[in-house]
């Protein structure tokens, strides 16, 4: 697995496809791996929240804001919020949700308000109440339910993510397989590999005060030895499913070739996989969509994904993967002319590597990194938004093997 193999999305920091908005910084439940602190009373007021969008909107394109957390649905506003995000900057509100506190009720409500869709991260690292223990294959159980919730208020957009860690990486296969059988309502899954700080490489410091492993949000590297790869998941995925392959990918700002995001579009029915785009489906799919819209695409509309047959028929001549997909449709309706009556959906599977460490301790984050947030007027990274309100500034980390730095 290389990056020349795939297309190099075309996000950068002022022309994006996203922004992340944090309205609060509350959450109704605990997972491991969190990088983001759990605080009671912090709800922006919605004058706030406009502000966050204004500086979204005055420095980057954007197609949709995550409205993530905390947990969004904590927010007594949240309906308020989504209809401004729709209305006053015509952008698609996403939440990005545990689920926790969501009810058809809540969802009609927001759906009125003009949402786009929801992401739910559900996974097995979560203290949630009634599931806590469960493995990541019981969890397909709640993740049916909130699937089949929002299938029954119609028109939005279905994801799920979760947190990969290595002692759970050998479910990612059986959760993809689950996918596949709700292919019709589960319209992408997001894999976030578990980002642990490296305490026993590196020393960390805010400035020059050396930082403990206690004052980091996120794990100790003590609990999980190895961070995981990209291209590890795929090679495990890969001894089940050989054809596995990804269209696009941000590498990171120190090591390009690293896979930061690497996006996989695949197209099937409920009971077989046709075949996964390649990049030139991505790369028409993108650029067509700046060149009309005027900016990149996020989150396509529910009813373009319901367009499997035709979307693999327009791309088959200019985009290998789907032409692959297109000629196993065929020789399958060939053989069984009954099975044309299915409808063929498109889903897309993404895997988000965060921070990497360099050997020198530099950061490598994702290039273009589609989650910014915004902090007093400024863009950050929203997996940094933590260093920066606990310290003032971001921690860099100085290998054990180095002196300590000077004051900065
Ligand atoms: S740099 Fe951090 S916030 Fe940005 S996409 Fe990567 S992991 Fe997410």
């Amino acid at each position: 697995m290389h990056t020349s193999q795939y297309y190099r999305l075309p996000w950068t920091l002022n022309d994006n496809v996203l922004g992340w908005l944090e309205p609060t910084k509350k959450c109704n439940i605990y997972c491991d791996g969190c990088y983001s602190t759990n605080e009671a009373n912090s709800h922006k007021s919605l004058d706030q929240v406009r502000q966050d969008l204004d500086v979204f909107v005055a420095r980057r394109k954007v197609d949709s804001i995550s409205i993530a957390g905390g947990d969004p649905l904590t927010h007594p506003r949240i309906v308020d919020i989504v209809a401004m995000i729709r209305r006053d900057y015509g952008l698609k509100p996403v939440v990005n949700t545990n689920g926790h506190a969501m009810t058809p009720q809540l969802l009609a409500e927001l759906k009125a308000a003009g949402l786009h869709g929801v992401t739910f991260h559900v996974d097995s690292s979560q203290s949630r109440p009634g599931w806590k223990k469960k493995s990541n294959l019981e969890l397909n159980e709640l993740r049916l339910h909130f699937a089949r919730m929002v299938e029954a208020v119609g028109g939005l957009t279905c994801a799920f993510n979760s947190t990969v860690f290595r002692h759970t990486m050998h479910e990612v296969p059986a959760m993809l397989r689950w996918a596949q059988e709700h292919i019709d309502i589960v319209h992408s899954m997001v894999f976030i590999l578990f980002r642990t700080a490296r305490s026993n490489e590196f020393d960390y410091y805010a400035h020059d005060r050396r930082v403990g492993v206690d004052e980091l949000v996120y794990w100790d590297q003590q609990d999980n030895p190895d961070p995981l790869t990209t291209p590890e998941l795929f090679e495990l995925i890969r001894k089940e499913e050989p054809e596995f392959d990804a269209a696009a990918y941000l590498g990171g700002t120190r090591d390009p070739d690293s896979f930061k995001w690497t996006l996989v579009s695949r197209v099937g029915t409920r009971d077989r996989i046709y075949g996964y785009a390649g990049p030139r489906f991505m790369e028409l799919v993108q650029t067509t969509h700046h060149a009309v819209a005027g900016r990149y695409l996020a989150y396509a509309d529910p009813r373009l994904l319901r367009m499997g047959r035709s979307t693999m028929a327009a791309f088959a001549a200019v985009d290998e993967g789907m032409r692959k997909a297109l000629r196993r449709w065929s020789r399958d309706v060939a053989r069984a002319p009954w099975s044309a009556a299915k409808r063929l959906h498109l889903q897309s599977i993404a895997f988000i590597q965060p921070i990497d460490m360099m050997p020198d301790g530099e950061a490598n984050m994702c290039d273009g990194c589609p989650d910014m947030t915004v902090h007093e007027g400024e863009l950050v990274w929203s997996c940094r938004l933590d260093e920066l309100k606990r310290h003032g500034t971001f921690l860099h980390c100085v290998p054990k093997s180095r002196p300590v730095p000077e004051a900065r």
